[in-house]
């Protein structure tokens, strides 16, 4: 990897880490509420490793062969990796044992294979559904207007553990134009959080990128999803 950033990997991680504090105290949260994962994908894993050693746990992979490829070469000690990534049901297999929860399931079809891979090897595996928050026809990730439907099929799996939601809101010019879609997400998950239902539990809003993660956490994020922000821009 070219890094374009000037500071090194854990300059920019604690850099991070005091804007998102930030951002968190500005809306009276607490900074420990806001989990940092840095996103990995394109990034070699020399620069994944220092910035786990500048202090970050969690992990975000994108694509099932890179992180077959990069796994041994992590140090994983007391790190968490999630998947992040748009995920083919014929890639669940592959990567159900080395992922400690999947970001990406906006459909029942994918839903039901982690469930199916998960109990081949008696897990049960923590997800969380991806809302295609812009209605974009271009992304993945269930429409809002389905997303009861889709939670209520899921909390049936049992080798499956819903934990929250995700989203990926369309890009826009100005970053204060993703608010309507942050604050869209924040009220999905306050609605579906008040519902109670078996086996969906309201957790985790991952939500926020390098350009907007500090507007994300005004509205409820607590998982921030880094990539250029911590490793520079990728090619
Ligand atoms: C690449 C990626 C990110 C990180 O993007 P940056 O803009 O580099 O921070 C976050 N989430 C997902 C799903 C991604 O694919």
């Amino acid at each position: 990897m070219d890094n374009k950033l000037n500071n090194s990997v854990a300059e920019q991680v604690q850099y991070i880490k005091n804007q998102a504090a930030q951002a968190a105290a500005a809306c009276g949260r607490a900074p420990g509420e806001v989990q940092i994962m840095a996103v990995t994908k394109t990034v070699a894993p020399e620069y994944v490793n220092q910035a786990i050693a500048a202090g970050i746990t969690l992990l975000g992979e994108n694509r099932a062969q890179e992180l077959l490829e990069k796994y041994d070469r992590y140090n994983k000690e007391g790190v968490s990796i999630h998947f992040i990534g748009h995920l083919q049901t014929n890639k669940v297999r592959q990567i159900i044992d080395k992922v400690d929860m999947i970001h990406s399931v906006g459909s029942l079809h994918l839903a039901q294979e982690i469930h199916r891979q998960a109990e081949k090897i008696g897990k049960v595996m923590p997800v969380l559904v991806e809302v295609n928050i812009g209605e974009e026809d271009s992304k993945s990730g269930i429409a809002p207007q389905q997303l009861m439907q889709l939670l209520e099929e899921m909390s049936k799996l049992s080798h499956i553990s819903v934990q929250g939601l995700m989203a990926i809101p369309p890009i826009c010019e100005k970053e204060t134009e993703n608010d309507q879609y942050f604050c869209k997400m924040e009220q999905l998950f306050i609605d579906i959080k008040q519902k109670k239902l078996d086996n969906v539990n309201m957790n985790i809003l991952s939500m926020g990128m390098s350009r907007d993660y500090q507007r994300a956490i005004q509205f409820g994020a607590n998982v921030v999803r880094l990539g250029t922000a911590i490793f520079g821009s990728r090619q």
